[in-house]
């Protein structure tokens, strides 16, 4: 069993920079930003983390599944420079590394040399929030990768995805928007059909498939007691408690299982 943190889908998280700059419709109302902005620190400023945290995977013995760069895009050109230290911890660590990111088009020039096949122990993900993001999994699908995978949240419109772009999955997470009720960090609809078709789509190819979140529009629509994210699996419709995981990962009681 590894750790959990508040986004069930991972272990941990790792941040060796933080800041972004925001460059899609899904980053409108980005946690990062929200965080951040509340701190007092300006979101946009790409900073390397201080030594202690940009090194922390080199000290965790357990072996974990991290986020990696949950504050932030792993891609982000002003963390170019930074990033071959990041490859190289990688590759000396035994945890399993999600990589998510809305820059596909930037992966390929930003791979260490003996990338190959992809590392064993990175999933490398793509951001698809609304059906014009669907391209990111065409390029995602010229990029070599031993795992990899879609987050398709927040979802903020119907999408359909199309045979040729479900085979390049092995995984996907799903999720409404979650957002404050007041204030300049709001959430946007997501309805419980739009869930349903990727759902359905999904499975008929037997892609694993994460349900995260229903997010804060349905969780008023349907007064759930998690109105902040709608993200208590218990309160799902049934045939929307699924959460799975591939390469034989499981999740049983809230927790993961390497
Ligand atoms: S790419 Fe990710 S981290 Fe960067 S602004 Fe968009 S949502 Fe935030």
């Amino acid at each position: 069993m590894i750790s959990k943190t508040g986004i069930q889908w991972t272990g941990g998280t790792y941040n060796p920079w933080y800041g972004c700059k925001k460059i899609s419709e899904g980053c409108k109302f980005c946690y990062m930003y929200r965080d951040r902005d509340e701190g007092g620190v300006d979101p946009s400023l790409v900073i390397k983390s201080k030594k202690e945290t940009f090194e922390r995977p080199l000290k965790m013995e357990t072996q974990t599944l991290i986020f990696t760069c949950s504050w932030s895009d792993f891609f982000n050109p002003e963390a170019d420079e930074w990033r071959p230290e990041v490859w190289e911890i990688i590759k000396n660590t035994p945890h399993e590394y999600q990589i998510l990111t809305k820059r596909p088009e930037r992966v390929l020039q930003c791979l260490p040399d003996d990338w190959g096949a992809g590392y064993e122990n990175v999933w490398l993900g793509v951001s698809v929030e609304n059906q014009a993001r669907l391209n990111r999994i065409d390029i995602l699908k010229s990029i070599p990768a031993k795992t990899k995978f879609a987050s398709f949240e927040p979802l903020i419109g119907e999408i359909n995805i199309s045979p040729a772009q479900i085979k390049v999955l092995d995984w996907a997470i799903i999720g409404g928007e979650s957002g404050n009720l007041e204030g300049p960090y709001g959430f946007r609809e997501c309805k419980l059909s739009w869930i349903e078709i990727l759902v359905e789509d999904l499975e008929e190819y037997n892609i694993p498939i994460f349900v995260k979140q229903l997010g804060t529009h349905i969780a008023i629509e349907y007064d759930l007691k998690d109105i902040k994210k709608g993200g208590n699996i218990k309160e799902f419709p049934p045939h929307l408690q699924i959460r799975e995981f591939p390469n034989g990962l499981r999740y049983v009681d809230n927790q993961i299982y390497l």
